[in-house]
């Protein structure tokens, strides 16, 4: 016997149209790529969503089609996903810190019809346009008061194009299985991956995530989403933020300390999201000025494991609760979050630094595992270390164009490509991608520990650790590491401060200074390029 309940599928511009009637006046804030601060509110984003969608459909874009953008995060990139959305088509976020040339790859594989970009990036889209045969539309997010010359002959300025229409429009309805956005992995090995989220994940994403427990997201918080919406989904935030009524203020192209610190103050911003490397500049800014964050209350840290000192010094310095939160594109992308459990919120000092060093515990949506080589689970003890997979509604259930098969089995567990372990709490930690672990005389020697611990050295800005091969153990680890401005530390102080904190086996046998550390797209370590950076090096002991 079925439930005699109704369907109202699960569609994402439900979310706008529920913002606009509940929280229509609550403010979307973004520093404009043009330079003002700009204010609207969730009722003008649906107005204008809905003019995309209208105006779109007056163009020939239909269900199904590619829409890429490439854009920071404001209220008009917004409005775009929602209008992209409602007709039923894809919104495909590009990263524009990838090469032009991965970009217009990118675009070709999943035959993108059209581009929203915004004046920052319109130079990549010039650069790339002969590479891109299906490409029929360019929309400049911007005014014709405001729109560059341009050698693009399918170009329009956004405003103007949308003002072509009145927004008397109604959202298409269609399955909620039917796709609603594109994301691709940034592809550190191989190709780059399409990941491929319907309507019902995004919605089920957000309402997972939107937990007290998760995001804890809520109508009376001011959100900020420095990760941007080319990243991983926002990390879902431009769903969950609509979803509940929070406050939302966009950063726009602006990522430096002052800025960052501009609008947390100015905004008063309750809570936000993003990786390490945007948090170190802001904590430097806050050193050298001595200003304080007066209305944070909670900072959500992901993306590239959480060094222990990034979560004391928000914490003891500033007041602001850390959340360390792993996720990942194919995840939608939240997969854990580290907030304290009963059983640890009473924890202080090193012993809550502990737990929040790990990488937090699932939510319900998401199923979790680790695994030896023989796909046997592994038990939750906090440290026997395997290959973590999960599976859930709002996880990959496979690569766009049928890529990367093997990382999926019968029984839809994902096979994300990290090591972890769990512990009797459900708490994971990572302690490495699987291929960048390093395997020394049959044990394995996390490289993130140790770089999380060599990070903690007052002389230290960046550490990177790689295994370089070894007569005797197979693989030994070498630690890469960028002193601060006007520092000069010895190999000997930093295995000194290292010392006695882990294992014997697991030092370094070497330490080397560097001015620069690749990074990926992303802002992840870039170990590969690393690597062969440091083919040629032997460890003088070996
Ligand atoms: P990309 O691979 O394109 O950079 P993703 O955001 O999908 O983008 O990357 C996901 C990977 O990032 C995870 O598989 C994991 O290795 C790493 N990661 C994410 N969050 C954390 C975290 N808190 N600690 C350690 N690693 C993390």
């Amino acid at each position: 016997m079925h439930g005699l309940m109704q369907e109202w599928p699960l569609l994402c511009h439900k979310i706008i149209d529920y913002a606009a009637s509940q929280h229509g006046k609550r403010e979307i804030i973004s520093r404009s790529v043009e330079g003002p601060i700009v204010r609207t509110n969730y009722a003008e984003a649906r107005a204008r969503a809905l003019k995309v969608a209208q105006r779109l459909e007056k163009n020939g874009f239909t269900l199904g089609d590619r829409i890429a953008t490439l854009a920071w995060n404001t209220a008009r990139h917004l409005e775009v996903w929602y209008g992209i959305m409602g007709i039923g088509a894809i919104y495909h976020t590009l990263n524009p810190r990838l090469f032009p040339e991965q970009i217009a790859w990118i675009m070709n594989h999943a035959e993108d019809r059209a581009i929203f970009v915004d004046l920052t990036f319109l130079p990549i889209v010039e650069a790339i346009a002969d590479k891109l045969p299906e490409l029929e539309l360019v929309i400049v997010l911007t005014d014709s008061a405001n729109m560059p010359a341009t050698r693009l002959t399918n170009a329009v300025a956004y405003e103007d194009w949308i003002g072509e229409v009145d927004g008397d429009f109604t959202w298409h309805s269609f399955d909620e299985k039917t796709a609603a956005g594109m994301c691709y992995t940034s592809g550190t090995t191989g190709d780059p991956k399409g990941v491929v989220y319907s309507h019902r994940s995004n919605v089920l994403h957000a309402l997972i995530s939107c937990q007290p427990d998760a995001l804890g997201i809520a109508s009376n918080q001011t959100i900020m989403p420095v990760v941007p919406m080319f990243h991983a989904n926002a990390w879902g935030i431009a769903h969950t933020a609509p979803m509940v009524g929070a406050t939302l203020v966009m950063p726009g192209g602006r990522m430096d300390g002052e800025a960052i610190y501009q609008l947390l103050d100015e905004e008063r911003v309750s809570m936000t999201a993003a990786v390490p490397t945007v948090w170190l500049m802001l904590l430097q800014y806050l050193e050298e000025t001595g200003k304080k964050l007066p209305h944070l209350n909670r900072v959500v840290i992901g993306g590239s494991a959480c060094p222990r000192s990034m979560t004391q010094k928000f914490q003891d310095n500033y007041g602001v609760d850390v959340v360390h939160a792993w996720g990942m594109t194919e995840l939608s992308p939240l997969g854990s979050l580290g907030t304290l459990k009963p059983e640890y919120a009473d924890l202080e000092g090193d012993a809550r630094l502990d737990i929040q060093e790990k990488q937090g515990y699932a939510p319900f949506g998401v199923e979790m595992k680790v695994t030896d080589d023989d796909n046997l689970s592994l038990p939750w003890d906090g440290k026997t270390f395997g290959r973590l997979k999960v599976r859930g509604p709002a996880v990959a259930a496979a690569y766009y164009g049928g890529d990367g098969v093997e990382q999926f089995d019968d029984e839809e567990w994902f096979d994300t490509g990290d090591v972890a372990h769990i512990d009797a709490e459900g708490y994971m930690q990572i302690t490495d991608r699987a291929k960048d672990v390093i395997k020394s005389g049959g044990v394995w020697i996390s490289s993130i520990d140790l770089e999380n611990l060599a990070v903690g050295h007052p002389d230290v800005a960046e550490a990177a650790v790689i295994g370089i091969s070894h007569p005797k153990w197979d693989e030994r680890p070498l630690l890469v590491i960028i002193p601060k401005p006007d520092r000069q530390p010895t190999r000997e102080q930093i295995l000194e401060f290292m010392d006695g904190k882990i294992a014997k086996w697991w030092m370094p046998d070497d330490v080397v200074f560097v001015d620069e550390i690749p990074h990926t797209a992303t802002g992840k370590i870039q170990k590969i390029t690393l690597r062969e950076q440091f083919k040629e090096y032997r460890f003088p002991t070996a």
